[in-house]
């Protein structure tokens, strides 16, 4: 019988995960279909049991359902609980077990850019949901410092608090990031700001970077935000959100499947749809 997997959220209209996962389940023969499920918050809970009872098989779950989806699974994976936060179920058998593959996806499409994180200093600005878990991630890989800045200081101070893996941080705001700007060899963009409509909006001035440093913008429409457009023009190597978004949805295919995807072609499948060119 043919196995059924989806995505939730809301807003979902615009997911790309349908179109990048049914390629894969076309591409490895296996006979799934994938589909985008528009679920309110107040019927998340209908949702989880409704989806048990006709034995979806797995199924992505985005903004602003990553946490409050936590207390209706069976299980939770170690990473995704200290990350407080779950973008991928698995059905084990009537058990629905989370993960978070966010911060993993993060990690797995830097190291096709930067291949060691020794003696790296890192700038995370923002401090959400998706810093937490690339936050969480980076300090585990092993990077020498991770420093954070923020709006809200206090969000910030809460991921350097709960973090379970040690790492040198300091919280910052953004200006104070601004001024020490060149301490950084690796510089993650992970606030809502510059995504489609406000694309004139970027969340730092980047005119004290350092000039071989490495900037990341986890946001893909637009594909190339005014922040990375400002970064480049300092001389800066850059990657958008793209890369992290493929390899998050390949990582949450393994899982279901246990078939890790072709992630050069998840990418190019999503950028022709989005209309345009990797940076
Ligand atoms: P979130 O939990 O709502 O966090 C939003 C962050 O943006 C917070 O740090 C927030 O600061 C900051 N922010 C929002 N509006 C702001 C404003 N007007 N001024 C200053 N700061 C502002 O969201 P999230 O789930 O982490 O997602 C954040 C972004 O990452 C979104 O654009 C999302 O599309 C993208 N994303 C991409 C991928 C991918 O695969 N590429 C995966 C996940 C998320 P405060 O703490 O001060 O409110």
């Amino acid at each position: 019988m043919k196995k059924i997997y989806g995505v939730i959220g809301d807003p979902i209209a615009h997911s790309m995960s349908p179109i990048m996962h049914n390629d894969s389940f076309q591409r490895y023969d296996i006979n799934a279909e994938f589909f985008a499920f528009h679920v309110k918050k107040e019927a998340l809970q209908d949702a989880v049991k409704g989806f048990k009872a006709i034995h979806l098989a797995g199924f992505n779950i985005t903004v602003p359902h990553k946490t409050a989806i936590m207390p209706f699974l069976d299980e939770i994976d170690p990473l995704a609980q200290a990350i407080g936060a779950v973008n991928t179920v698995v059905n084990d058998d009537g058990r629905f077990i989370g993960y978070n593959t966010d911060g993993s996806g993060f990690l797995e499409a830097l190291k096709k850019e930067i291949p060691s994180f020794d003696n790296k200093n890192m700038l995370l600005i923002g401090a959400g949901g998706a810093a937490r878990a690339i936050y969480f991630t980076m300090a585990h890989a092993g990077v020498q410092s991770i420093d954070i800045a923020n709006r809200t200081l206090d969000k910030a101070e809460y991921l350097v608090k709960n973090c379970p893996y040690p790492v040198d941080s300091a919280v910052l705001r953004i200006e104070d990031a601004e001024e020490k700007l060149s301490k950084y060899d690796l510089i993650v963009q992970t606030t809502s700001i510059g995504m489609h409509p406000e694309i004139n909006r970027s969340p730092i001035c980047l005119d004290r970077i350092k000039k071989d440093a490495f900037v990341s913008d986890i946001i893909y429409t637009p594909l190339e935000t005014k922040f990375l457009q400002d970064a480049k023009r300092h001389g800066a190597r850059t990657q958008n959100g793209i890369p992290m978004f493929a390899y998050q949805g390949a990582l949450a295919f393994e899982k279901w499947t246990g078939i890790l995807p072709d992630t050069e072609r998840m990418q190019s499948i999503v950028l022709k749809h989005l209309g345009g060119k990797s940076c």
